[in-house]
């Protein structure tokens, strides 16, 4: 599976596009998410904020859309946010992507006008993770 070094346009301007609908009234760093499935299906998520400061991330977002149509794994998790800075997942969605990943997985995380800042491997993002294996469950990875 190669790794792209520019994102194509159509997925740049959905980045944008779902970045540019978050809401995030009280942080103001709206984040766009697309993750890609194994079916090759995108799913696209938003940060939602909320008044009581416990709002759900890009990643997470996109991620639930995926689940909620029966998908599992995720072979792209893009994430865009709002200028140049490198707006890389959280601990938490670092371990929302684990729970879905495989080896393949990549994270690309793009600056504010969709070039490509780092494209991580779940080891990358996330070393030595505790995952479904830790339970004694099928790790997908
Ligand atoms: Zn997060």
């Amino acid at each position: 599976m190669s790794v792209p070094t520019t994102i194509d346009a159509t997925l740049v301007a959905e980045l944008i596009g779902v970045r540019d609908r978050a809401y995030a009234p009280y942080s103001n760093h709206p984040v766009g998410a697309v993750v890609e499935s194994e079916s090759g299906t995108r799913y696209a998520g938003a940060n939602v904020e909320t008044a009581h400061y416990k709002g759900l991330c890009a990643e997470a977002s996109a991620i639930a859309a995926m689940v909620s149509t029966g998908e599992r794994r995720l072979q792209r998790v893009y994430v865009i946010g709002p200028g140049e800075h490198l707006c890389s997942p959280c601990g938490d969605c670092r371990q929302r992507i684990r729970e879905f990943a495989t080896a393949e997985t990549r994270i690309l995380v793009l600056d504010a006008q969709g070039n490509l800042l780092r494209d991580y491997d779940m080891e990358a993002l996330l070393p030595d993770a505790f995952g479904p294996e830790n339970l004694g469950k099928p790790s997908f990875a």
